[in-house]
């Protein structure tokens, strides 16, 4: 018997007649979490968010508040003070002069730390509050510049407290003293883990 070919409009091509398929199962998302938004914005893939360490968040307020003590020891105090007048303008780079360690966090040694004034230096950099650093401004608060290993002079200011960044000449320029701020802010995010400070002197 010959053997028919079914043709359109033929009732055998209705999907009622058509022979079961396997079954497929799917699996769908489920309960499984969706893409965490956290790990886009830390890949960048959010515009518009910035994602930071508290640590480097506090230092970037930090470094860009620096309260100085208000003190001079020497000429090198002059050069300082100009620092802060209208020409070069501390104040542009977020420092400002206070005259109590209570709320400073920024010492500038500017000046010969003669040994009666080093018990002094001492007493005001303890009564300034954590974080705090010190900015050794000229060569006599260096390592005692023209009075090396005089009778009355500290051979630098680092015997009595620790410094931070040391600004050379005798005296430096205000253009010196505005560098080492700048190296003092690096400083201040390297240390909360961001940026290289290896240039820092
Ligand atoms: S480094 Fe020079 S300018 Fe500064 S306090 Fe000493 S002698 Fe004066």
């Amino acid at each position: 018997m010959a053997e028919v070919n079914p043709q359109p409009g033929d009732e055998t091509t209705s999907p009622l007649a058509m022979p079961p398929q396997p079954m497929q199962i799917v699996l769908g998302s489920g309960n499984r979490p969706g893409p965490s938004l956290l790990n886009q914005a830390t890949e960048g893939r959010v515009p518009g968010v910035i994602t930071t360490t508290t640590d480097q968040l506090f230092a970037m307020a930090r470094k860009s508040s620096l309260w100085t003590l208000s003190f001079g020891l020497a000429c090198c105090a002059i050069e300082m003070i100009s620092t802060y007048m209208a020409h070069h303008d501390f104040d542009r780079f977020g420092v400002v002069t206070w005259p109590s360690p209570r709320q400073s966090d920024v010492m500038i040694v500017a000046g010969t730390v003669v040994k009666k004034m080093a018990e002094p230096i001492r007493l005001l950099y303890e009564q300034m509050p954590e974080p705090k650093w010190v900015i050794a401004m000229g060569s006599c608060a260096t390592n005692g510049g023209p009075y090396y290993r005089s009778y009355s002079v500290v051979m630098g200011v680092d015997h009595i407290i620790p410094v931070d960044v040391y600004v050379p000449g005798c005296p430096p320029r205000p253009e010196a003293l505005l560098y080492g701020i700048l190296k003092l802010q690096e400083k201040i995010m390297a240390d909360a883990g961001a940026g290289d400070a290896s240039e820092t002197a």
